[in-house]
Formats: structure tokens, C-alpha cells, sequence
């Protein structure tokens, strides 16, 4: 077996362990590409004009699904992303959905009572205004309940990735850098920038807490990394 053989195999081991633990938490693995749901979210919410590779780039984790893109199937960046976007499914569950929904979606959510609104306008022409405010609260309040939530699942993220680095070989990495980067992302077109107005200073205190967060995740209490430990070393007897 060659090395490109053996990572394909090792890969798959792990995405399929993932896949199952998934399955076992009430949540289904869907390939993204084709799927009426994401196409839907696309259009409805005009995507093509700010998030253009929304279909390609990102997993999507909603309503006991994790929507994934054909290229990251059964692929190393796939179940590093899929650990990410099963924190986000073990929020929902705890939370509850409505309530995921509002915190995720606040403030652009109100848009919806603006559209809402839209029905009513002959009674209350002025309902049309809550179509606006949101564009007002983007920049003033930031999605407080979205970060949040984000830094939880990308403590995953550096979680899954210093094992893959210890998996490689490499001893102890400083994963400060990626927090910083993965703060970046998290604030930036694929999350609704949702903190344009935070703070250098706060967004530094930010990666501190996601790298404090990423350090208390262990396999001991978390089954999603047992789960991927437990796989790696399966692979190791391939
Ligand atoms: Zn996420």
C-alpha cells in the first residue's frame, strides 16, 4: 500500500466513525451539491451576490443534518470540518431549534418580521421598517449568540487539528496563530460579519478564549474527539 492509499483508507476510517456517531446523535450526513434545502438558502437569501461559494466552501449543520460539499467527502479537511458542524448539531439539541435559530440568525433574523410585515402593509405601512433594521444592527450589535456558538465549534476545529498534527508525528504545535485566523473567519462574509464593530483588543481576548477552550477538550470528555481517536488508531493497524 502506498502513502496516498493509506491516508485515503485512514481517512475514510475516521469519516465513517464520524458519520456513525452522527447517525447514533439523531443526525444524517447529506452531500451538499444538489441538495433543494442549501439551494433554497442560497437564492432566498441572495448569496450569489455576497457569499457566491457558499454551495462549495462550506459544511452547513441545520435541522438534524450536516450538508456537506462532494469535495470534502470521505477527505481529511471533510471530517475535521464535520467534528466542527457536530458541535454545532449538540448545540442545537441542547438549546432547542427555535431557539438556535434566533440566536444564530440575531440580528439579521428581524428581516423576518419585516417580510412578515409585508403582509400586513396595508394596515401598517411602517411594519416595512423592520426590513431595515437590521442593516442598522449589523454594524452596532454584534451576533453575540453566532460567535458564541462558532467559538464552541472551533475549539473542535483546533481540537481535531492538533490530533492530526500529533497523528503526523508532530509533537506539541502552538495553535495560537490558528486561533487568531479562525476568529478572522468567524467575523468575516461566511458568518454575516458579525462583529464588524469588535474591538482589536476584544477579538484578541477572543482567540485567547477559543485557544483556552481548544486546550480543555480532551478525548476523555468529549465523545466527538474519542470517537476520532479512536479511529486514528484503528488506522495505524491498517
Ligand atoms: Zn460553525
Amino acid at each position: 500500500m502506498d502513502a496516498n492509499e493509506y491516508y485515503a483508507r485512514k481517512d475514510r476510517l475516521v469519516w465513517d466513525a464520524l458519520v456513525a456517531y452522527g447517525e447514533r446523535e439523531g443526525v444524517r450526513v447529506r452531500e451538499k451539491d444538489n441538495a433543494l434545502a442549501m439551494k433554497l438558502a442560497y437564492y432566498s437569501a441572495f448569496m450569489f451576490i455576497w457569499n457566491k461559494d457558499f454551495m462549495q466552501r462550506y459544511l452547513v449543520a441545520g435541522f438534524g443534518t450536516v450538508y456537506v460539499p462532494r469535495k470534502f467527502w470521505a477527505t481529511q479537511g471533510g471530517w475535521q470540518r464535520l467534528a466542527h458542524e457536530f458541535v454545532h448539531h449538540r448545540d442545537h439539541q441542547r438549546t432547542g431549534k427555535v431557539w438556535a435559530v434566533l440566536e444564530y440568525g440575531f440580528p439579521q433574523i428581524i428581516a423576518v418580521l419585516g417580510l412578515l410585515g409585508f403582509l400586513g402593509l396595508a394596515y401598517w405601512p411602517l411594519w416595512f421598517l423592520f426590513l431595515l433594521v437590521p442593516l442598522f444592527l449589523i454594524p452596532i450589535f454584534p451576533a453575540m449568540g453566532r460567535i458564541e456558538r462558532e467559538l464552541r465549534a472551533y475549539a473542535m476545529s483546533l481540537a481535531v487539528l492538533d490530533i492530526s498534527l500529533r497523528d503526523f508525528g508532530h509533537g506539541e504545535v502552538d495553535l495560537r496563530p490558528v486561533a487568531r485566523d479562525y476568529v478572522n473567519v468567524l467575523l468575516g462574509n461566511g458568518y454575516f460579519w458579525p462583529g464588524l464593530l469588535l474591538s482589536k483588543k476584544y477579538k484578541e481576548e477572543m482567540a485567547g478564549r477559543l485557544h483556552a477552550a481548544f486546550k480543555a477538550l480532551t478525548p476523555e470528555n468529549d465523545p466527538i474527539l474519542a470517537e476520532v481517536v479512536k479511529a486514528l488508531v484503528e488506522a495505524r493497524k491498517l
